[in-house]
Protein backbone atom coordinates (compact mmCIF):
# COMPACT_ATOMS: atom_id res chain seq x y z
CA UNK A 1 0.00 0.00 0.00
CA UNK A 2 1.71 3.44 -0.97
CA UNK A 3 1.38 6.22 1.35
CA UNK A 4 -0.68 8.53 0.24
CA UNK A 5 -3.25 5.72 0.71
CA UNK A 6 -2.46 4.74 4.33
CA UNK A 7 -4.37 7.54 6.17
CA UNK A 8 -6.64 5.37 7.86
CA UNK A 9 -9.71 6.71 9.91
CA UNK A 10 -9.44 7.45 13.35
CA UNK A 11 -11.51 4.61 14.44
CA UNK A 12 -9.51 2.20 12.73
CA UNK A 13 -6.35 3.19 14.93
CA UNK A 14 -8.31 3.16 18.06
CA UNK A 15 -9.01 -0.73 17.38
CA UNK A 16 -5.38 -1.04 17.08
CA UNK A 17 -4.10 -3.82 19.73
CA UNK A 18 -1.33 -2.26 21.69
CA UNK A 19 1.88 -3.37 21.16
CA UNK A 20 3.92 -5.22 22.85
CA UNK A 21 6.85 -3.28 22.18
CA UNK A 22 10.76 -4.06 22.76
CA UNK A 23 9.82 -6.33 25.66
CA UNK A 24 8.35 -8.79 23.76
CA UNK A 25 11.65 -8.50 21.35
CA UNK A 26 13.93 -8.94 23.87
CA UNK A 27 11.76 -11.94 25.27
CA UNK A 28 13.03 -13.72 21.92
CA UNK A 29 16.24 -13.49 23.21
CA UNK A 30 16.84 -17.17 24.50
CA UNK A 31 16.12 -18.31 21.29
CA UNK A 32 18.69 -16.34 19.90
CA UNK A 33 21.05 -17.23 22.43
CA UNK A 34 20.03 -21.15 21.77
CA UNK A 35 20.68 -21.00 17.97
CA UNK A 36 24.04 -19.48 18.35
CA UNK A 37 25.01 -22.28 20.85
CA UNK A 38 23.51 -24.82 18.37
CA UNK A 39 25.78 -23.63 15.60
CA UNK A 40 28.68 -23.06 17.59
CA UNK A 41 28.63 -26.59 18.82
CA UNK A 42 28.65 -27.53 15.33
CA UNK A 43 31.16 -25.21 13.79
CA UNK A 44 33.45 -27.01 17.07
CA UNK A 45 32.25 -30.57 16.15
CA UNK A 46 29.64 -31.23 19.21
CA UNK A 47 27.46 -34.05 17.74
CA UNK A 48 29.55 -34.66 14.81
CA UNK A 49 27.39 -33.68 12.38
CA UNK A 50 29.28 -30.43 10.53
CA UNK A 51 32.12 -32.14 8.06
CA UNK A 52 34.37 -28.74 8.31
CA UNK A 53 37.75 -28.96 9.55
CA UNK A 54 38.11 -25.48 11.50
CA UNK A 55 41.47 -23.86 12.58
CA UNK A 56 42.61 -22.19 15.55
CA UNK A 57 41.47 -18.16 13.79
CA UNK A 58 38.04 -19.44 13.42
CA UNK A 59 37.96 -20.89 17.04
CA UNK A 60 39.20 -17.30 18.30
CA UNK A 61 36.15 -15.60 16.87
CA UNK A 62 33.90 -18.29 17.51
CA UNK A 63 35.04 -17.36 21.32
CA UNK A 64 35.13 -13.72 20.65
CA UNK A 65 32.09 -13.56 19.00
CA UNK A 66 29.99 -15.69 21.51
CA UNK A 67 31.25 -13.26 24.47
CA UNK A 68 30.40 -10.10 22.71
CA UNK A 69 26.78 -11.84 21.89
CA UNK A 70 26.65 -13.11 26.04
CA UNK A 71 27.45 -9.10 26.94
CA UNK A 72 25.16 -7.71 25.09
CA UNK A 73 21.95 -10.13 25.78
CA UNK A 74 22.95 -10.27 29.21
CA UNK A 75 22.20 -14.01 29.51
CA UNK A 76 22.99 -17.46 27.95
CA UNK A 77 20.84 -20.83 27.87
CA UNK A 78 21.46 -23.87 26.76
CA UNK A 79 19.67 -25.25 23.65
CA UNK A 80 16.15 -25.78 24.26
CA UNK A 81 14.35 -25.64 20.58
CA UNK A 82 14.82 -26.87 17.03
CA UNK A 83 15.88 -23.71 15.46
CA UNK A 84 19.80 -24.51 15.71
CA UNK A 85 19.14 -28.16 14.66
CA UNK A 86 17.06 -26.80 11.72
CA UNK A 87 20.04 -24.18 10.82
CA UNK A 88 22.65 -27.21 11.00
CA UNK A 89 20.61 -28.99 8.25
CA UNK A 90 20.80 -26.10 6.00
CA UNK A 91 24.60 -25.67 6.00
CA UNK A 92 25.24 -29.62 5.78
CA UNK A 93 22.42 -29.04 2.59
CA UNK A 94 19.54 -30.77 3.95
CA UNK A 95 17.35 -27.82 2.99
CA UNK A 96 16.80 -25.89 0.24
CA UNK A 97 16.08 -21.97 0.07
CA UNK A 98 13.66 -20.14 -1.75
CA UNK A 99 13.84 -16.79 -3.02
CA UNK A 100 10.49 -15.03 -2.49
CA UNK A 101 10.96 -11.76 -4.12
CA UNK A 102 10.13 -10.16 -7.49
CA UNK A 103 12.99 -8.54 -9.61
CA UNK A 104 12.10 -5.06 -9.37
CA UNK A 105 12.14 -3.37 -12.84
CA UNK A 106 10.48 -0.67 -14.74
CA UNK A 107 7.26 -3.36 -15.53
CA UNK A 108 6.83 -4.39 -12.39
CA UNK A 109 3.04 -3.59 -11.09
CA UNK A 110 2.41 -0.67 -9.10
CA UNK A 111 -0.41 1.20 -6.91
CA UNK A 112 -2.01 2.95 -9.84
CA UNK A 113 -1.16 6.76 -9.29
CA UNK A 114 -1.86 9.93 -11.32
CA UNK A 115 2.29 9.91 -10.78
CA UNK A 116 2.66 6.77 -12.98
CA UNK A 117 5.09 4.29 -12.78
CA UNK A 118 7.60 5.38 -9.56
CA UNK A 119 10.45 2.93 -10.46
CA UNK A 120 13.14 4.52 -12.32
CA UNK A 121 16.79 3.01 -12.94
CA UNK A 122 18.87 4.98 -14.79
CA UNK A 123 22.50 3.90 -16.01
CA UNK A 124 25.33 6.11 -14.78
CA UNK A 125 27.98 4.55 -16.33
CA UNK A 126 28.71 1.11 -18.67
CA UNK A 127 31.08 -0.96 -19.66
CA UNK A 128 32.68 -1.09 -23.37
CA UNK A 129 29.69 -3.38 -24.36
CA UNK A 130 27.01 -1.71 -22.90
CA UNK A 131 26.29 -3.57 -19.78
CA UNK A 132 25.77 -0.96 -17.13
CA UNK A 133 28.69 -0.56 -14.66
CA UNK A 134 26.55 1.74 -12.15
CA UNK A 135 23.23 3.28 -11.97
CA UNK A 136 21.05 5.05 -10.38
CA UNK A 137 17.37 4.42 -9.12
CA UNK A 138 14.57 5.83 -7.47
CA UNK A 139 11.55 4.04 -6.16
CA UNK A 140 8.90 4.50 -3.18
CA UNK A 141 9.28 2.38 -0.35
CA UNK A 142 6.55 0.53 -0.79
CA UNK A 143 6.91 -0.42 -4.60
CA UNK A 144 7.63 -4.28 -5.18
CA UNK A 145 8.27 -6.63 -3.40
CA UNK A 146 8.30 -4.85 0.35
CA UNK A 147 8.03 -4.83 3.71
CA UNK A 148 5.48 -1.88 5.64
CA UNK A 149 7.68 -0.94 9.33
CA UNK A 150 4.99 -0.48 12.13
CA UNK A 151 5.49 2.91 11.77
CA UNK A 152 4.01 3.31 8.35
CA UNK A 153 0.50 2.73 9.70
CA UNK A 154 0.98 3.57 13.15
CA UNK A 155 2.84 6.66 14.65
CA UNK A 156 5.35 5.63 16.98
CA UNK A 157 6.00 2.52 16.36
CA UNK A 158 9.20 1.08 14.83
CA UNK A 159 10.97 2.42 11.86
CA UNK A 160 12.22 -0.35 9.27
CA UNK A 161 15.57 0.47 10.67
CA UNK A 162 14.31 -0.16 14.03
CA UNK A 163 13.46 -3.52 13.10
CA UNK A 164 16.03 -6.53 14.67
CA UNK A 165 16.78 -9.83 13.31
CA UNK A 166 14.30 -11.27 16.06
CA UNK A 167 11.48 -9.49 14.80
CA UNK A 168 12.46 -10.16 10.58
CA UNK A 169 13.49 -13.89 11.02
CA UNK A 170 10.90 -16.46 11.78
CA UNK A 171 8.48 -19.25 10.65
CA UNK A 172 6.24 -19.44 7.85
CA UNK A 173 2.77 -20.12 8.32
CA UNK A 174 1.28 -20.28 4.77
CA UNK A 175 -2.54 -20.34 4.42
CA UNK A 176 -3.74 -21.40 1.18
CA UNK A 177 -7.09 -19.40 -0.10
CA UNK A 178 -5.97 -19.46 -3.83
CA UNK A 179 -9.10 -21.09 -4.76
CA UNK A 180 -12.00 -19.19 -2.74
CA UNK A 181 -9.56 -16.13 -4.26
CA UNK A 182 -10.15 -17.49 -7.80
CA UNK A 183 -13.81 -17.46 -7.03
CA UNK A 184 -14.10 -14.23 -4.86
CA UNK A 185 -11.33 -11.47 -6.07
CA UNK A 186 -12.66 -9.33 -2.85
CA UNK A 187 -12.19 -12.76 -0.65
CA UNK A 188 -10.79 -12.07 2.66
CA UNK A 189 -8.92 -14.44 4.75
CA UNK A 190 -11.44 -15.14 8.07
CA UNK A 191 -10.62 -16.39 11.34
CA UNK A 192 -12.32 -19.60 10.64
CA UNK A 193 -9.35 -19.97 7.93
CA UNK A 194 -6.63 -19.47 10.37
CA UNK A 195 -8.74 -22.06 12.84
CA UNK A 196 -9.02 -24.57 10.16
CA UNK A 197 -5.26 -23.55 9.40
CA UNK A 198 -4.07 -25.11 13.01
CA UNK A 199 -6.81 -27.58 12.75
CA UNK A 200 -4.09 -29.52 10.20
CA UNK A 201 -1.36 -27.94 10.93
CA UNK A 202 -0.92 -27.32 14.87
CA UNK A 203 -0.79 -23.88 16.47
CA UNK A 204 0.41 -20.74 14.31
CA UNK A 205 3.91 -20.65 16.28
CA UNK A 206 5.46 -17.82 18.54
CA UNK A 207 7.55 -15.53 15.80
CA UNK A 208 5.45 -16.66 12.82
CA UNK A 209 5.00 -14.87 9.80
CA UNK A 210 1.65 -15.50 8.28
CA UNK A 211 1.77 -15.48 4.41
CA UNK A 212 -1.53 -15.79 2.62
CA UNK A 213 -1.17 -17.00 -0.66
CA UNK A 214 -3.92 -15.44 -3.04
CA UNK A 215 -2.65 -16.79 -6.13
CA UNK A 216 -2.11 -13.20 -7.24
CA UNK A 217 2.00 -13.49 -8.07
CA UNK A 218 1.36 -15.91 -11.23
CA UNK A 219 -0.37 -12.39 -12.46
CA UNK A 220 2.58 -10.32 -11.81
CA UNK A 221 3.74 -10.32 -15.10
CA UNK A 222 0.27 -9.26 -16.43
CA UNK A 223 -0.35 -5.79 -14.72
CA UNK A 224 -3.94 -5.45 -15.74
CA UNK A 225 -4.73 -8.63 -14.03
CA UNK A 226 -2.92 -8.19 -10.88
CA UNK A 227 -4.22 -4.71 -10.17
CA UNK A 228 -8.25 -6.16 -11.64
CA UNK A 229 -9.59 -2.66 -11.72
CA UNK A 230 -13.70 -2.65 -12.78
CA UNK A 231 -14.65 -0.33 -15.52
CA UNK A 232 -15.00 2.33 -12.63
CA UNK A 233 -11.16 1.45 -11.92
CA UNK A 234 -11.11 0.36 -8.39
CA UNK A 235 -9.51 -2.75 -7.60
CA UNK A 236 -9.82 -5.98 -6.64
CA UNK A 237 -7.57 -8.41 -4.80
CA UNK A 238 -8.15 -10.24 -1.78
CA UNK A 239 -6.47 -9.69 2.00
CA UNK A 240 -7.02 -10.28 5.18
CA UNK A 241 -10.33 -9.36 6.89
CA UNK A 242 -10.23 -7.26 10.40
CA UNK A 243 -11.13 -10.30 12.31
CA UNK A 244 -8.23 -12.19 11.39
CA UNK A 245 -5.59 -9.47 11.90
CA UNK A 246 -7.27 -9.04 15.55
CA UNK A 247 -7.20 -12.83 15.89
CA UNK A 248 -3.17 -12.84 14.62
CA UNK A 249 -2.03 -9.76 17.06
CA UNK A 250 -4.22 -10.39 20.18
CA UNK A 251 -4.90 -14.31 20.18
CA UNK A 252 -1.43 -15.40 18.48
CA UNK A 253 2.42 -14.27 18.82
CA UNK A 254 3.67 -13.72 15.26
CA UNK A 255 6.28 -11.07 13.89
CA UNK A 256 4.47 -10.44 10.61
CA UNK A 257 1.89 -10.94 8.20
CA UNK A 258 2.60 -11.16 4.28
CA UNK A 259 0.43 -11.51 1.19
CA UNK A 260 1.47 -12.00 -2.54
CA UNK A 261 -0.11 -9.04 -3.90
CA UNK A 262 -0.26 -5.33 -3.43
CA UNK A 263 -1.87 -5.01 -0.32
CA UNK A 264 -2.57 -7.30 2.64
CA UNK A 265 -5.84 -5.34 3.21
CA UNK A 266 -8.04 -6.26 0.32
CA UNK A 267 -8.32 -3.54 -2.17
CA UNK A 268 -12.39 -3.36 -1.90
CA UNK A 269 -12.19 -1.95 1.72
CA UNK A 270 -13.45 -0.19 3.35
CA UNK A 271 -10.38 1.94 4.49
CA UNK A 272 -6.86 -0.38 5.45
CA UNK A 273 -7.93 -2.13 8.69
CA UNK A 274 -5.51 -4.84 8.91
CA UNK A 275 -3.03 -2.59 8.10
CA UNK A 276 -4.05 -0.05 11.26
CA UNK A 277 -4.26 -3.37 13.45
CA UNK A 278 -0.96 -5.43 12.64
CA UNK A 279 1.28 -2.56 12.27
CA UNK A 280 -0.30 -0.94 15.05
CA UNK A 281 0.98 -3.92 17.32
CA UNK A 282 4.22 -3.32 16.04
CA UNK A 283 4.30 -6.20 13.47
CA UNK A 284 5.39 -5.93 9.89
CA UNK A 285 3.57 -6.55 6.77
CA UNK A 286 5.63 -7.99 3.63
CA UNK A 287 3.40 -7.11 0.35
CA UNK A 288 3.81 -8.37 -3.21
CA UNK A 289 5.57 -11.76 -1.75
CA UNK A 290 6.71 -14.00 -4.72
CA UNK A 291 6.60 -17.85 -4.73
CA UNK A 292 4.48 -18.37 -1.58
CA UNK A 293 3.35 -21.18 -3.79
CA UNK A 294 6.47 -23.02 -3.46
CA UNK A 295 6.42 -23.08 -0.04
CA UNK A 296 4.64 -25.86 2.29
CA UNK A 297 2.15 -25.11 4.97
CA UNK A 298 4.37 -24.97 7.73
CA UNK A 299 7.96 -26.06 8.43
CA UNK A 300 9.65 -23.21 5.89
CA UNK A 301 11.80 -20.59 7.45
CA UNK A 302 11.93 -17.14 6.62
CA UNK A 303 15.07 -14.83 6.49
CA UNK A 304 13.47 -11.12 6.20
CA UNK A 305 15.94 -8.31 4.76
CA UNK A 306 14.79 -4.79 4.32
CA UNK A 307 16.57 -2.35 3.06
CA UNK A 308 17.87 -0.30 6.12
CA UNK A 309 17.06 3.44 5.38
CA UNK A 310 17.09 5.26 9.24
CA UNK A 311 13.70 6.68 9.70
CA UNK A 312 11.90 4.35 7.02
CA UNK A 313 8.05 3.91 7.00
CA UNK A 314 9.23 0.30 4.88
CA UNK A 315 11.33 -0.17 2.03
CA UNK A 316 12.52 -3.17 -0.43
CA UNK A 317 13.25 -6.49 0.78
CA UNK A 318 14.73 -9.40 -0.26
CA UNK A 319 12.99 -12.27 1.65
CA UNK A 320 14.14 -15.65 1.43
CA UNK A 321 12.24 -19.23 2.64
CA UNK A 322 14.41 -21.84 4.02
CA UNK A 323 12.55 -25.27 3.42
CA UNK A 324 13.39 -28.70 4.94
ZN1 LIG B 1 3.39 -1.20 1.80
Amino acid sequence: MPEEDSHLPDQTRSQAHPSPGLLARDSRNDEWISWWWKILRALIGGGGRFPLKLGEPTMRHAVFLTAALITSLGACNPPTDETGDRLARLFSGDMTVIDLTHALNATSPYWPSARGNPFKHDTLSAHPSGAPSMAAYSTPEHHGTHLDAPIHSAAGQPSVDQLTAADLFGPAVVVDVSAASAADPDYKITRQDLLDWEDQHGRIPDGAVVLMYTGWSQKWSDYDAYKNQDEDGRMHFPGFSEEAAKFLVEEREINGIGIDNLSVDAAVGPGFPAHGIVNGAGKFHLENVANVHLLPPSGAFLIVAPIKIEGGSGGQVRIFAVVP
